[in-house]
């Protein structure tokens, strides 16, 4: 409805704008503060877990380091010890148990006490000859026989990685040492280490408790990593998986593409880790520790997050809160207002109803109107939407459409209020209504703007004949007021009124203005022998004989007092005034009303006096004239009287004789 236009949105008071502008400022700023404060700690946190890590690293290393320098050392020792040799010589001589003894004690010895898992007595070519439990006949394995080669020909031990191989059923690493007896080789050692007992157990330590950290070994094989020791995430036997080194985000190929300390990547279950890579000094190997991203960092960073939003949802929960508050209250107020206002909108709609006043808006942009049900029913429109501009004109008496159009687009056009009563036609009992509008300009001012003209529309039809009717009773009543009731014709009142405005007429414009005063002559004995009932018809046919004689436009015929009548001629001169009074003695003469009482005559007769206004000055006074010219034309009278009745005199001067005609 149009008129709810009006009832916009409450606006906020503008220091709630203030307020709401610095608590989001308030909140941008601990949003930095708070972001600032998380990335230091994040900072602070990483380096403390990445130092914890290299620091774990590098002491894996040491110790893997230490290991291997330990095999090498014990090696090179055997490596110098000449008795060792001789010994082996002087049994491979002359094999025999005296020879055979202390060889094999020695072998015993370096089990037991050196902990190799085995050590074996190999012949130049690389043939097993002795073990500590006796003869064996075997040859060692390709790799070894290879190494051993190598050894005797740079006559220092030469180390095999550790590998499977389906000489033993675990997982061994070998050292070769060759034996000379002054300068002939005479063969080798080879001390075998089951890795899975000296060397692994190594890298399984870690200082701290983890799900998911894990240290390895590894060493480039061609275009591959080959990691050499256990993993915790894949079950299978250590040796066993070889990364492509196309895998770059992995850090152990990381490791052989050059990298060393801390690095960030992909280890092979695909999981982010943070390693830390480090090389074992004079080995072929790469030590990788590692652990989860999420378990190192993860779910530090993630209490971090939680300690530090923590005040932040706080400061969001009670804006959120008050927000929630201010929402209440304004729903609270709206819907209050809402009742409010329906409640109005019932007090108006039948408020409306009783005076039968209907509301209306005219949408200039749209070219329609809006009609409340009220108005629809004043106009006996159909009950339901917008109506067109042509059917409202329809609507409207034909006589009245011109102007009541005009009237509208006036309004329109100067913004100014509108008031108009019209006519409207409609189908029904009382097809003609008129109705009263009333109506403000609202909207956007410019020309084709948003413009509405709103306002109210009332039956007042029964007004508008209540006042035809006072206005007929009106007419009436002053009709009835100016006339002589007995005679029907005008009485003293409206003679005084008519002849004071001639007066002023005459003397305004120099024109004449002539006065009959007519008398029945001896009206008296009339009564006295017909009775007043015939009188009173005599005046009456004497008053019409009047009115027929003088009809003239601005002519006035009427009942001075008793028998005496007056007949007004403006425009009239002395002589046009006397003529004209002798046709009506004459006239009334005719009538031939029967007066037997009348001395010296048998009918009803008048006599009459002339009198005229003369031009004179203008400034002469209306009321004085008037007055001069009844008493002249009374004194006319009189001379007409004194001159026996049925009888014309002009009124003259004092002194002068008067014009009769008789
Ligand atoms: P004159 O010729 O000199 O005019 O004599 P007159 O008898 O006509 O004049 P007078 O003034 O003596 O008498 C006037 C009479 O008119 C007296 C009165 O009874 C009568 N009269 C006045 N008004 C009325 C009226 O309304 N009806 C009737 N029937 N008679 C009236
Ligand atoms: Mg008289
Ligand atoms: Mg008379």
């Amino acid at each position: 409805m149009p008129s709810l236009r009006t009832l916009r949105q409450r606006k906020a008071p503008p220091w709630f704008w203030w307020v709401l502008g610095l608590g989001l400022l308030v909140l941008a700023l601990a949003v930095w503060a708070l972001l600032a404060t998380y990335r230091d700690r994040e900072q602070r946190l990483r380096h403390q877990v990445e130092g914890e890590l290299q620091a774990i690293g590098q002491l894996q290393v040491r110790s893997v380091a230490e290991w291997r320098e330990r095999q090498t050392s014990q090696a090179m020792a055997l490596a110098d010890d000449t008795a060792f040799a001789q010994w082996v010589a002087r049994w491979i001589q002359f094999p025999g148990l005296e020879q055979e003894n202390p060889v094999r004690e020695r072998l015993r010895i370096l089990e037991e006490r050196a902990r190799y898992t085995a050590a074996y007595l190999l012949d130049a070519r690389g043939n097993l000859l002795l073990t500590p439990g006796g003869d064996v006949f075997a040859q060692a394995p390709q790799a070894e026989r290879e190494a051993l080669q190598q050894a005797l020909a740079q006559a220092e031990p030469v180390l095999v990685e550790p590998r499977n191989d389906a000489f033993f059923a675990f997982p061994f690493f070998s050292v070769l040492v060759p034996l000379y007896d002054d300068a002939t080789p005479v063969g080798g050692l080879w001390l075998v280490t089951d890795v899975r007992a000296t060397l692994f157990p190594l890298l399984e330590f870690w200082p701290t408790r983890s799900q998911t950290a894990e240290s390895f070994l590894a060493q480039r094989s061609g275009e591959e990593v080959q990691v050499l020791s256990p993993l915790k995430h894949r079950p299978d036997a250590p040796l066993g998986l070889r990364l492509p080194m196309s895998h770059t985000d992995n850090p152990a190929v990381q490791a052989f593409m050059g990298s060393r300390g801390i690095v960030y990547g992909r280890d092979y279950r695909g999981q982010p880790v943070l390693a830390a890579v480090n090389a074992v000094p004079d080995t072929p190997w790469v030590l990788v520790s590692k652990v989860d991203q999420e378990e190192a960092l993860g779910d530090h960073l993630r209490r971090e997050w939680l300690a530090l939003s923590l005040p932040l949802s706080l400061v969001v929960v009670l804006v959120g809160l008050a927000g929630t508050y201010w929402q209440w209250r304004a729903r609270l107020r709206e819907r209050a207002l809402k009742q409010e206002l329906e409640r109005n909108m019932r007090w108006l709609e039948s408020a409306q109803q009783a005076a039968s006043v209907g509301f209306f808006a005219w949408d200039a942009l749209g070219q329609e109107f809006f009609l409340s049900r009220i108005a629809r029913q004043i106009y006996g429109l159909p009950a339901a939407g917008r109506i067109g501009l042509r059917t409202w004109i329809e609507a409207l008496h034909p006589d009245d459409r011109k102007n009541v159009l005009a009237r509208h687009g006036k309004s329109m056009e100067e913004r100014m209020p509108l008031s108009a009563q019209y006519r409207i036609v409609r189908p029904g009992d009382q097809p003609l209504r008129w109705v009263q509008v009333w109506g403000e300009f609202e909207g956007d001012p410019a020309p084709g703007g948003n413009a509405w003209l709103t306002g109210t529309v009332q039956d007042i039809t029964e007004r508008k004949l209540a006042e035809e009717q006072l206005a007929n009773y009106r007419a009436a009543l002053e009709t009835q007021v100016r006339m002589d009731p007995l005679t029907l014709v005008a009485n003293r009142r409206a003679l005084d009124e008519t002849l004071a405005g001639e007066c002023k007429r005459a003397l305004r414009s120099s024109a004449p203005l002539a006065l009959l005063m007519i008398d029945v002559d001896h009206f008296k004995a009339y009564n006295d022998h017909y009775g007043h009932v015939q009188g009173d018809q005599c005046l009456r046919q004497v008053a019409q004989a009047l009115s027929a004689t003088v009809g003239r436009e601005g002519e006035l015929v009427a009942r001075y007092g008793g028998e005496e009548f007056a007949v007004l001629l403006p425009h009239t001169t002395l002589e046009q005034a006397l003529e004209q009074a002798e046709r009506v003695r004459c006239t009334i003469s005719a009538l031939g009303m029967a007066h037997a009482a009348a001395p010296g005559r048998q009918h009803v007769t008048v006599s009459i006096g002339v009198a005229c206004l003369q031009p004179q000055s203008p400034l002469a006074e209306t009321s004085a004239a008037a007055q001069a010219l009844l008493e002249q034309a009374d004194s006319a009278l009189y001379d007409a009287k004194k001159a026996g009745r049925d009888a014309v005199a002009a009124y003259a001067e004092p002194g002068t004789a008067p014009a009769l005609r008789a």
